[in-house]
């Protein structure tokens, strides 16, 4: 499944307590691609993510479109909307244990998406969570366990079997291993790269390491402060970062799931802005280590940095 996002807008709140938290995003992953979008915590990753199947809360008002194959999620009817979801594009979230069922057998939740989408009859639903258990690694005989029995790590499986079961042609992986420690992490995100490659599925995976990223995706998209500031192959985004902001991410994580540069990105002082009080100009001028003094005056669009390799910034593509 394609997916085509234009100019995405996201905001939260109306009048003065507004937070523009996606700021005119343009992305495509093309079907059987694999997209990361990376960015620190605050950048706006989890509103677009949550956007795209049309989950974010009431408060939020969205403008753009958003492409699945085509169709616009965002005038879609609901009836459609919700066959979309799960069947279409399926979301794997961060931190498994707040979205299963603390009361239910993780069996049954892996079968729920079949049962609701009347895919299968409960007993053909119960069979195929079971296949689905063993298909990400866990015993079928483990589906009569409730969540609490399972690791972080196997719980994040139970996240990818039920995203699996209705066969979606694209999945929205939001942070999926940020909770886990460092080896479950590398272990999980195989699993959930080989799945995808294995069944043609597209992929969006959303993470702050752009270690990670560049070791299991086609292509890398920079957030920052709501709007994406680089684009383009994933080892030349991550070896030769042509914005200084997707460089300091680079050089923050030299390997994949290094805990220890995990907050601060090394070399870049500060944090990213509030979205609800930007700084005019770059929004990214005020951390910059190679900051000019138009930056604070003018914001810059993504512009060519090398082929199908765009950055938002004044140094890119300049003749001088
Ligand atoms: P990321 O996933 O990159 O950490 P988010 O999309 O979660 O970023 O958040 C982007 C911005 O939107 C942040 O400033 C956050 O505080 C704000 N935000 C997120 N969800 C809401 C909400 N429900 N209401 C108001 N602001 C929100
Ligand atoms: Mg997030």
């Amino acid at each position: 499944m394609s997916l085509e996002v234009r100019d995405l807008r996201v905001t939260y709140g109306t009048g003065a307590a507004a937070v523009p938290a996606v700021r005119g995003v343009d992305l495509s992953l093309a079907a059987g691609q694999k997209l990361g979008v990376a960015g620190e915590s605050g950048c706006g990753k989890s509103t677009l993510a949550l956007a795209l199947l049309r989950l974010l809360p009431a408060s939020a008002r969205l403008s753009g479109e958003i492409l699945l194959d085509g169709e616009d999620v965002l005038t879609m009817k609901w009836g459609r909307l919700r066959a979309v979801r799960w069947a279409g594009a399926s979301i794997v979230f961060q931190g498994a244990m707040h979205s299963l069922n603390a009361v239910r057998r993780i069996g049954d939740q892996v079968a729920e998406p079949l049962l609701v989408h009347g895919r299968a009859t409960p007993a053909a639903a119960r069979r195929r969570a079971g296949e689905l258990l063993e298909h990400v690694g866990l015993p079928a005989a483990r589906a009569a366990a409730y969540p609490h029995e399972l690791s972080g790590g196997q719980r994040q499986r139970v996240m990818i079997a039920m995203a699996l079961a209705c066969d979606p042609k694209l999945i929205v992986a939001d942070e999926p291993t940020t909770a886990l420690d460092v080896m479950i992490q590398a272990q999980i995100l195989r699993l959930i790269e080989g799945l995808v490659t294995e069944q043609s599925i597209s992929l969006l995976m959303i993470s702050h390491d752009l270690a990670v990223l560049a070791d299991t995706c086609d292509r890398l998209a920079v957030m920052y402060a709501g709007r994406v500031v680089e684009e383009g192959p994933a080892r030349q985004v991550f070896e030769a970062a042509a914005h200084p902001y997707g460089r300091a991410l680079s050089s923050a994580f030299p390997r994949i799931g290094d805990p220890a540069s995990r907050r601060a990105p090394r070399g870049l002082p500060g944090d990213p802005p509030d979205p609800a009080g930007l700084p005019g100009g770059c929004a990214f001028h005020p951390r910059c280590p190679v900051v000019v003094e138009s930056c604070a005056e003018r914001d810059q669009q993504l512009r060519e940095a090398g082929p199908g390799h765009r950055a938002a910034c004044v140094h890119v593509g300049s003749v001088s």
